[in-house]
């Protein structure tokens, strides 16, 4: 048989001196009850991890409460899962192999009744029935026997409505568990069950959002290789290598491959999109000219402006200030908006303008369009959001350029914000730090 590991009486549940008054005692109690039940909440929201949940559950009830404590849970899959905690070392073994019969939901013992019925078995001391009731088979019960239980509680776990498991709390000295144990056991398997299904639930959100974002990377790989194939070829045609081409020709040429370059860059969007959301995207720094990376934006949206009545203006800084960036991804930013700016811009002109501090470079991008509406301007950051309805809107898009703008723009350590006035024409300013807080402090740029 092994050794009864009692904890100090202090580490417990509230033992109140027998000479107060009953009132005064009581008191104290309730008060130490949530005090424990608030150090409880503290643990439990530490983190959504499934797993790190339950064992600090159990660690917990431990801790406080009891010499043992296994914990049961349904997982989302169906299967059960057990998790045990032993306050004695030597006795983590023992209860190991108690851990391995797991909770058949279906059975007649404390277990499976506390997960059907939601109702508490307190049973403060427990005798050969209460074991023989609580064995699976022959086997279990030697094992149970040798954990030498004298005193335990199974509650459920639950939240709301949702049972996801027990908890069951074992002594194995000569304290036994009291109506203060047990409701103090109660609160804390609501505690710990709503702990668990917040971790359930950010669990399947953040699987969820993976498969979306995997979807949409293969997708778009799979849109890509086709599209390329289709511009070479055009790219043949228009240089005669099967023949001259007509006027004619020419100009359906040139539309497919207009097209075709449109449709590259909307799955360009989207790849961007599905990669910036593996939250660990790389950042390439390199050291550049504000100017340099002005030019090249110009280079590329001047074309977007001449198809539209829109006048591109691009105002570099005065003098040659450096930044230390991920050009690709502050080009992609820088884009984003001046294509945005034409897109919505019947006429007039959108401007790019940035302005350098010691610290900070202010990007600006002005338009004179159609301008958004005060109660749109924090919806069109996020994914897919468009103000215009999709189905009559004339403008192309994903919905994806500003959010992923933002998104790359927070990956520098720099912010976009927005201001705009319907009708008149919007202004995005992006504020990026001209070296990215993970850089170097001594990158010394002037
Ligand atoms: P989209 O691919 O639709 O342009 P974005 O994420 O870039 O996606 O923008 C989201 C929505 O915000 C746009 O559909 C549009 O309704 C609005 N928007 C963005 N930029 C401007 C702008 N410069 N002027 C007016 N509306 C804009």
């Amino acid at each position: 048989m092994m050794e009864a590991a009692s904890p100090p009486p202090d580490e417990r549940a509230p033992r109140v001196g027998r000479g107060a008054p009953h009132a005064l005692r009581e008191v104290e109690r309730t008060a130490q009850r949530y005090r424990l039940l608030a150090r409880a909440d503290n643990l439990l929201h530490r983190t959504l991890d499934y797993e790190e949940t339950l064992e600090a559950l159990a660690a917990f009830a431990v801790e406080h409460l009891a010499d043992y404590c296994l914990i049961d849970v349904l997982r989302p899959s169906g299967e059960m899962q057990r998790v045990t905690h032993a306050r004695d070392a030597e006795a983590a073994p023992l209860l190991e192999e108690a851990g391995r019969f797991t909770l058949d939901p279906t059975a007649a013992t404390p277990g499976g009744h506390v997960l059907r019925t939601g109702e508490p078995v307190f049973q403060p001391h427990v005798d050969e029935q209460f074991l023989k009731r609580a064995a699976r088979d022959e086997v279990h019960l030697r094992v149970l026997d040798r954990l030498n239980p004298t005193s335990s509680m199974v509650v459920p776990l639950q939240a709301h409505e949702r049972r996801v498991g027990v908890m069951t709390l074992v002594r194995t000295g000569d304290e036994a568990f009291d109506e203060d144990d047990l409701a103090l056991a109660v609160e804390l398997g609501l505690r710990g069950g709503l702990a668990i299904v917040n971790a359930t639930l950010y669990h399947a959100a953040r699987s969820a959002n993976r498969a979306k974002t995997d979807f949409l990377s293969v997708i778009s790989h799979e849109l890509r290789t086709p599209l390329a194939a289709i511009i070479g070829y055009a790219d043949l045609l228009e240089h005669g290598i099967d023949g001259e081409l007509n006027e004619g020709q020419h100009s359906k040429v040139a539309r497919i491959k207009a097209s075709s370059n449109h449709l590259l860059q909307l799955i360009e969007e989207i790849l961007d999109f599905a990669n910036r959301s593996g939250d660990d995207q790389p950042l390439h720094l390199e050291d550049t000219t504000v100017a340099r990376v002005l030019a090249e934006v110009d280079a590329v949206a001047s074309s977007l402006a001449r198809d539209r009545a829109v006048e591109l203006r691009v105002e570099p800084p005065p003098g040659d200030a450096h930044i230390s960036t991920d050009p690709r991804k502050l080009r992609q930013i820088l884009l984003n908006l001046v294509s945005n700016g034409i897109k919505f811009t019947e006429e007039g002109y959108v401007t790019l303008t940035a302005e350098v501090d010691e610290h900070d470079v202010l990007f600006a991008v002005r338009d004179t369009g159609i301008g958004i509406e005060p109660d749109r301007l924090d919806d069109i950051f996020e994914p897919f959001w468009q103000v215009e309805d999709p189905m009559t809107r004339t403008v192309g898009g994903t919905g994806l350029g500003l959010s992923v703008a933002r998104s790359f723009a927070r990956l520098l350590g720099g912010e976009i914000t927005v201001s705009s006035q319907p009708g008149s024409g919007s202004t995005f300013h992006v504020r990026l730090p001209r070296v990215p807080p993970t850089a170097a402090p001594d990158a010394g740029l002037d």
